[in-house]
């Protein structure tokens, strides 16, 4: 059993012509030999306006295929009234009553613990959504932004106890060392992980922290420096979850290195096989309360 926690339709990419509906992604994850797959809305139209699918397509989407798709939702903190009391509540309840499972992928141009956004992760806790984001310190790009040794999301991580956080995307990798000069906290810096990340870190300390191996920045920060990528896996395997973040129609014929990786873990024989299910699908399955 594989679940990708990680996936998505529509435009996402610079090419729109890449659109990928339902379909595309269900013979990309028959070809990967992936069995269900988490479907996350993405939009942040003031920095990316590729950045397009919406609840409303991703729910189309899954319900064409309810035994391999589990619907996100997403919500933009900045909606309703664009204050820190906004109430999202009327939005989250119908999301959950449709299936979704989850909120993500949380990435507009904000600062990880603005207020809107705190008030947005507390009401996702109330309704069981666990909170998917994309950490991507710059301004030329989507994504939440935290300053190095990610202080933003520690604040939130400790203001929003009942909320669970699952990491994920460039600056959020690089933090996994501690050696994170300022000029690498937006790629996929290569050479040997210094122990005491803000990553690792926060994870030993907070419960709520989770995150997903998907992605060139989730891949990168496993392998390059892969005794250090095996004894994280191996610490964090009940809160770590295989996923793609596969955007692009043409990633079937091209691959994404996650994927080969994580198959080739399998057997590895000096990986815990328990380990592997539970990242590959046992994780998953227990947060997002699925019937497997
Ligand atoms: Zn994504």
């Amino acid at each position: 059993m594989l679940i990708d926690v990680h996936a998505h339709i529509g435009r996402i990419v610079l090419d729109r012509r890449e659109f990928m509906d339902a379909a595309n992604l269900i013979a990309r994850m028959d070809a990967w030999r992936i069995d269900r797959a988490c479907v996350l809305p993405v939009c942040e139209h003031s920095k990316a306006p590729y950045l397009e699918a919406y609840t409303a397509d991703v729910l189309a989407a899954c319900a064409l295929y309810p035994k391999r798709l589990i619907p996100f939702c997403l919500v933009d903190p900045r909606f309703a009234g664009n204050h820190p009391q906004a109430d999202f509540r009327f939005l989250l309840e119908e999301y959950r009553a449709r299936g979704c499972r989850g909120l993500g992928e949380m990435l507009p141009k904000l600062d990880f613990d603005d207020p809107r956004a705190l008030n947005l992760y507390r009401q996702a806790a109330e309704f069981g959504f666990p909170v998917l984001f994309d950490l991507h310190d710059t301004d030329t790009s989507y994504g939440l932004r935290d300053g190095p040794g990610l202080p933003r999301l520690e604040r939130a991580l400790r203001e929003c106890p009942d909320t669970v956080f699952i990491g994920h995307g460039p600056t959020f990798w690089a933090e996994i060392s501690a050696d994170c000069p300022p000029d690498e906290r937006c790629v996929y810096p290569k050479g040997p992980v210094k122990p005491g990340g803000a990553v690792p870190r926060l994870m030993r300390a907070y419960p709520k922290l989770w995150a997903d191996l998907s992605a060139g920045s989730g891949y990168n920060a496993l392998s390059r420096d892969g005794a250090f990528g095996r004894r994280f896996l191996e610490e964090f395997q009940d809160r770590l979850l295989f996923g793609t973040d596969s955007c692009r129609r043409s990633d079937l014929e091209r691959g994404v290195p996650i994927v080969p990786f994580f198959h080739a873990l399998r057997d590895n024989a000096a990986f815990p096989p328990e380990a592997w299910e539970k990242i590959a699908w046992k994780n998953a399955a227990r947060l997002l309360r699925l019937e497997v």
